[in-house]
C-alpha cells in the first residue's frame, strides 16, 4: 500500500478562499479583520515568519500592522503597547512573535493579550477554555492538524490517537482537540518507556518532536493516519519532519508530507482565528 499524501498546500488554499469571503463580508459591514504582529529583536527566522504572516493577511483582505522593535525594548514598553492594541477596535488579533529577548518574560507578555484577541491561543485562559470545552481560540498548529485529519473524511470517534510530544503549543493542545473529537488519546514524550508499543496500536499518530526518523515504518499500524508536525533538516540540509516518510508511506493510509503538510496550515489557522475574532465582534 502507498499512503495517500494529505496536501496541506491545497487545503490551505481552500480554507484561505473561505476566509477571504468571510473577511469581505465583514469589511462590507465596516468591520475589516485586523491582525497586529509584534516583533522584538533581530532573530532572522522570526523576521521571515512575521513577513509571511503579514503577507498572508493582505492576501485574504485583512488589515494588518507589523511593529518591529529593537532587542533592547523594555518589558514595560512592550506591555504598554499590547494594552493599547487590546483597546484598538480595528485590531481583532494580536500576535507577539517568539522567542523574545531574554530580559522580557514571555509568559507575562502572552497573559497581557486580551483573551478575545489571543489568536495564537497560547494564554493560560485560552488553554483553560480548550481544556474545559469553551470557545477559546485553538492553537494554530494543532488546529491545522485537525483540519488535515478532517480533510480525509476520517471519523475519529472511538479511534486510538497517539500524540508524540507534550509541548504547550503543539502536543498538549493536539491531545485535547483529539479528545474533543472523541478519540481515545495517548500522549508520549521523552520519558515514554516504549514509544513503538504505543504507536503500533494507533489509528492516528501525530508526531511533534523535532527529531527526524522518530517514527519509522515498523512503529506504524497498517492503515494508520500519520501527521508529521516536525521541522528538521536532513544530512543534505533539506527540510524534513519527524517521520521516515518514504518507508511509512508503505504502511500508512494517509500521511502529511514535509514540506507541504502541516507547515502551510499554521498560518492559515491564524487567519481563521483572526476572522473568527472579528466575527465575534
Ligand atoms: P518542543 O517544545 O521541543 O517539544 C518536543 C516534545 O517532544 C517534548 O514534549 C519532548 O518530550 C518530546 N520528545 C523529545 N524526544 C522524544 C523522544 N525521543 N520520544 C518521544 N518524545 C520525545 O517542540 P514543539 O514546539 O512541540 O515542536 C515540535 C516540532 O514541531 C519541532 O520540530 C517544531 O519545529 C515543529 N513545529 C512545526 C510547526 C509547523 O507549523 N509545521 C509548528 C510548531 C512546531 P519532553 O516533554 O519529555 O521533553
Amino acid at each position: 500500500m502507498s499512503a495517500q499524501l494529505i496536501d496541506g498546500v491545497l487545503l490551505s488554499q481552500q480554507l484561505r478562499a473561505e476566509i477571504a469571503q468571510r473577511a469581505a463580508a465583514l469589511t462590507a459591514k465596516g468591520n475589516k479583520p485586523g491582525l497586529a504582529v509584534i516583533l522584538v529583536g533581530e532573530d532572522p527566522a522570526s523576521h521571515v515568519y512575521v513577513r509571511n504572516k503579514v503577507k498572508a493577511c493582505g492576501d485574504v483582505g485583512f488589515h494588518s500592522i507589523l511593529e518591529k522593535y529593537d532587542a533592547d525594548l523594555s518589558e514595560a514598553a512592550l506591555l504598554e503597547r499590547i494594552a493599547a492594541l487590546n483597546n484598538d477596535p480595528s485590531i481583532h488579533g494580536i500576535l507577539v512573535q517568539m522567542p523574545l529577548p531574554r530580559h522580557i518574560n514571555p509568559n507575562k507578555v502572552i497573559e497581557a493579550i486580551s483573551t478575545s484577541k489571543d489568536v495564537d491561543g497560547y494564554s493560560v485562559l485560552s488553554a483553560g477554555e480548550l481544556m474545559t470545552g469553551l470557545t477559546g481560540f485553538r492553537p494554530c498548529t494543532p488546529y491545522g492538524c485537525m483540519k488535515l485529519i478532517e480533510s480525509t473524511g476520517y471519523d475519529l470517534r472511538g479511534k486510538h490517537a497517539v500524540v508524540i510530544g507534550r509541548s504547550n503549543t503543539v502536543g498538549k493542545p493536539m491531545a485535547l482537540l483529539l479528545l474533543q473529537a472523541n478519540a481515545t488519546v495517548t500522549i508520549c514524550h521523552s520519558a515514554t518507556a516504549d514509544l513503538a508499543y504505543h504507536t503500533r496500536q494507533a489509528d492516528v499518530v501525530v508526531a511533534a518532536v523535532g527529531r527526524r526518523n522518530t517514527l519509522t515504518a515498523d512503529m506504524v499500524k497498517p492503515g494508520a493516519i500519520v501527521i508529521d508536525v516536525g521541522m528538521n533538516r536532513d544530512d543534505s540540509g533539506k527540510l524534513c519532519g519527524d517521520v521516515d516518510t518514504a518507508a511509512v508511506r508503505e504502511v500508512a493510509s494517509h500521511i502529511t508530507p514535509v514540506p507541504g503538510g502541516v507547515g502551510p496550515m499554521t498560518i492559515t489557522m491564524l487567519l481563521m482565528n483572526t476572522v473568527e475574532a472579528a466575527e465575534r465582534g
